[in-house]
């Protein structure tokens, strides 16, 4: 134990160390100044301080040490003058633990040194149990931690286990009971599992789990749970499902990235799945029944060849496998050249004549017939295929329009339609628009882009930008189905637009419905002060091409004039060879 003795009389630290030398450590110091130092750098266990010295007295020492960090526990007894009591009370309110009184006492200077030696050293010893307790608290925190996790997580792939699983479940139920909400429950089977493990090792197999999970997660929403069960047995809990496409899809991507080859031990490993949905509530109302139908829907998906979905409910999957099966069929109707455009006139009201031309796609399907877009673009837009397909109508439109400008008909203007997903496109469409026009010579002035309402949700700003550069490529913008979205004037008021088409819902009820008319009208005399043009889609009838002379709008397009035309009697049309259908009493 080392002990500080502080006195600036040399006799005094000397008779002192005398007395405790023998069993300990002795430093000293002969001032204020340097005792603080000393208690500083060499910590002693204990400290002997003298009251008066010149300069730092022990009062200002001792009320130093207490307030400094590295000192403040060291015990301090102070050597006072005898019969001064004043003393002893400042001493102790500078925080002295003692004192001793000059001339000392050698036994009793051994005796309180040895006292407070002991104390110290129990309480250094109390401090460190504490600290130790805490630490061992905080291990059993951590633990506990751990335990929780390994009891809700699996170990390998961090994914929920089994059990977490199922309170998920249990709680999107709940949710799906209160709010009525549909969710989809998904049970995804790896088709080459057991092949990896027995070939390439179970390293080999657990890496290939762990990449699994990691790409079945970036497939659904965050909201979205994914867990492993076990083995490679992993299900997904989709929420809020709007429509069973919606789980169509995600179990299509799902499909995608497990086709998708992995590295193995530096192998390319091409593996499948197969993947079984049941549908809450149609599939099940609770837990148990849900997890029975998309187990055996997984089943009857590996038993029909792996590498594919099944819903549980029949319907539904015969519906799901329509709809793919006619994509597939897409895919190939491009290079089949199974599409196909009509083109329905645009006749100007005030000198009934044909000023434009809209194009129209359409699908010789081998087996169904003639299909109408209705029934295949938004497949084509699920699929990305509307971006081959949208170019494909630009170019055969333009191409078109050409060999009528040819013949004499420079003038007519080209309408094509615009799908919101090509439009999201921005540059790729701005791009494929320039290269369409240069390739095919049309010129940008006599081409029409249809746009509706819906494509401008969300991105404003992309879309504002986009247009903006389609008018500066001089190239004219159409708003589409009008009156069948918002109907936003500001949208109409903000945006490069230069024409919108009255959709045809409207002109249905004209003759029978004044709300019909008044819509209409309002319509046509807000377009004609915003500067706009005015097409009015689907006319049938006279009567109908009467009252929207009487309000003022500027073009038609319909089946009163002429349905949509193949390629051939659309140029005969032009020329004048047809009958002009009502066209004549225009
Ligand atoms: P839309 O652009 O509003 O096209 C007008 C639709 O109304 C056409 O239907 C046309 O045949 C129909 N129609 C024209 N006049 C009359 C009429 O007097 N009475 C009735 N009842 N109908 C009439 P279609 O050809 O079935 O096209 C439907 C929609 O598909 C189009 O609506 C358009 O939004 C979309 N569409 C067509 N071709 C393309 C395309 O190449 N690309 C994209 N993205 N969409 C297309
Ligand atoms: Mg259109
Ligand atoms: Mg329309």
């Amino acid at each position: 134990m080392t002990i500080l003795i502080v006195d600036d009389a040399p006799d005094n630290i000397r008779m002192l160390a005398n007395i405790l030398i023998q069993d300990h450590h002795v430093i000293f110091a002969t001032s204020g100044q340097q005792a603080m130092e000393s208690a500083v750098a060499n910590r002693p266990d204990l400290i002997l301080l003298d009251v008066m010295m010149p300069e730092i007295d022990g009062f200002f020492v001792c009320s130093w040490l207490r307030e400094n960090e590295k000192t403040c526990d060291i015990p301090v007894i102070m050597i006072t003058a005898m019969n001064d009591s004043s003393a002893e009370t400042r001493g102790f309110a500078a925080g002295a633990v003692d004192f001793l009184t000059k001339p000392v006492n050698p036994p009793v200077v051994r005796a309180r040194v040895t006292a407070h030696l002991v104390l110290k050293k129990q309480r250094d010893e109390l401090v460190r149990l504490n600290e130790q307790l805490q630490e061992e608290i905080m291990e059993c925190t951590r633990l506990e931690e751990k335990l929780r996790e390994q009891a809700e997580f699996d170990e390998l792939t961090g994914l929920p286990n089994r059990k977490l699983f199922n309170d998920r479940l249990h709680q999107a139920i709940l949710m799906g009971e209160r709010k009525q909400r549909n969710f989809a429950l998904m049970f995804v089977d790896l088709d080459r599992f057991k092949w990896v493990n027995d070939t390439l090792g179970h390293d080999a197999g657990d890496t290939l789990l762990i990449e699994v999970a990691r790409r079945i997660k970036g497939v659904v929403r965050k909201s979205d749970t994914v867990a492993r069960l076990g083995g490679d047995e992993f299900t997904v809990i989709l929420l809020d499902i709007l429509h069973e496409s919606m789980a169509e899809l995600v179990a299509r991507k799902i499909l995608e990235e497990l086709c998708t080859p992995f590295l193995l031990k530096g192998e390319e490993v091409v593996i499948s799945g197969s993947v079984g949905v049941s549908l809450f509530p149609a599939d099940g109302s609770n837990a148990q029944e849900l997890v029975k139908n998309a187990d055996s829907a997984m089943y009857q998906a590996k038993h029909s060849g792996r590498n594919t979905f099944r819903f549980f409910s029949d319907e539904i999957d015969s519906k799901a496998h329509q709809r793919m099966k006619l994509e597939g069929e897409m895919r190939l109707a491009i290079q089949k050249e199974e599409f196909f455009l009509d083109y329905q006139p645009k006749i100007r009201l005030s000198t009934g004549r044909m000023t434009g031309v809209e194009a129209l796609v359409r699908w010789n399907h081998p087996k169904e017939g003639v299909l109408s877009p209705n029934q295949f673009i938004p497949l084509a837009e699920g699929s990305g295929l509307i971006l081959l397909m949208g170019a494909w109508v630009l170019r055969t439109a333009c191409r078109d329009a050409m060999c009528w400008a040819n013949e004499g008909f420079a003038d007519l203007k080209l309408s094509v339609n615009l799908s919101a997903l090509q439009f999201r496109e921005g540059e790729k469409l701005l791009q494929m628009v320039e290269e369409t026009l240069q390739e095919t010579g049309f010129p940008a002035g006599n081409l029409e882009l249809e746009i509706t309402e819906s494509m401008m949700i969300g991105n404003m700003e992309q879309v504002s930008i986009t247009l903006q550069k389609l008018r500066g490529m001089g190239v004219n913008i159409s708003m589409d189905d009008f009156g069948t979205g918002y109907s936003s004037l500001a949208l109409l008021k903000d945006l490069p637009i230069q024409v919108i088409k009255i959709d045809r819902s409207f002109v249905r009820d004209l003759e029978k419905d004044d709300k019909s008319a008044d819509f209409t009208s309002a319509i046509i005399s807000m377009a004609k002060q915003l500067g706009l043009k005015v097409v009015v889609e689907g006319v049938e009838t006279a009567a109908q091409l009467q009252i929207l002379r009487e309000q003022g709008g500027d073009e038609i397009q319909g089946f009163f004039f002429s349905p949509p035309l193949g390629r051939g009697a659309f140029l005969d049309l032009l020329q004048g060879q047809l009958p002009m259908g009502g066209g004549a009493s225009l």
